[in-house]
Formats: structure tokens, sequence, C-alpha cells
């Protein structure tokens, strides 16, 4: 059996003179390991769940901060908790920021909210996980979750 999981995505939205950064949390459901179709399914699951956020994101919120046109791509995602403190697995509808570092080229990213770079690396060295590529680089990004669906508007 394969577990639930979380994932966060992390998405770039930009303009000619500006951009803004967009972090989506999303669950993923357990599936059985040897199930090739409800692995797709899960996956697809997180999929969509992501793509709904963030469409609602750049179609409500994003145009109250800035009115120009953008374009959007992915900048990673990160399979599972941050290393950090769990503060990103509270509410989201909100600003904050967050250290990201990055395997290599691939699209898999270590992040988490910490007040600096080095409390970023202690807290990825205390991890189990292999250490990504250093340095790590702040991103002010906005953050949402599926529960955000709970949460007050007065705050986004
Ligand atoms: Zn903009």
């Amino acid at each position: 059996m394969a577990p639930a999981g979380r994932e966060f995505r992390l998405y770039r939205y930009s303009g000619l003179l500006c951009r803004h950064d967009l972090l989506v949390r999303v669950d993923r459901p357990a599936y059985p390991n040897a199930d090739q179709g409800a692995e797709d399914a899960a996956d697809d699951f997180a999929d969509s769940a992501a793509e709904h956020l963030r469409g609602w994101w750049a179609r409500r919120l994003l145009p109250r901060d800035c009115s120009r046109e953008h374009r959007d791509r992915l900048l990673g995602t990160m399979d599972g908790e941050p290393p950090t403190e769990d503060t990103l697995d509270g509410p989201g509808l909100r600003r904050c920021r967050v250290w990201v570092a990055r395997h290599g080229d691939s699209e898999w990213l270590v992040l988490g909210e910490a007040t600096s770079e080095e409390e970023f690396w202690r807290a990825v060295a205390e991890d189990d996980g292999r250490e990504p590529d250093r340095p790590a680089v702040a991103h002010d990004v906005y953050l949402l979750a599926d529960e955000d669906g709970r949460g007050d508007l007065r705050d986004a």
C-alpha cells in the first residue's frame, strides 16, 4: 500500500515587469502498490486539485494585486512534508517566505518556511531525506491549500 501523501507545487506567474509566486499544497490519496490504474488516479487527484486551486487564484486573487498579463509555469514540486517546522501545514490564503533548493536539474524541490537560509539548512540537515543542492533561494509566495475552502477571504 502506498500511503496517502502530500505535495507542494511552486508556480511562477510572470509579466513584463512583475512576477508572482504561488505555492499550492495538495493531498494525494493512498493506493495499492501493484495497481497502476489506482496510482494514476491518485496522481490525477493531486493534479486536479492543484489545477483547480491555481485557476481560482489566477482568476480571483492575482488580478487584485496586478492587472497585467502573465505567463505561468511550474517551477517545481516537493513530495511530502517540509523539513522545517510545520508552519506550511496550517491554513493558506496568506503570504509567506519560503526557502527553496533543488535536486540538480530535476523538477524536485525541497522547500520550507524559515527566517533565514541558515535556519533552512539546519532543518534540512536534521531531516532524513537526501540533501538538495546549495544555495537555497528565497521566494515570497502566496500559499493556497485544499482546506482553505474553510478559511476566511477577509485575510486573503
Ligand atoms: Zn503581475
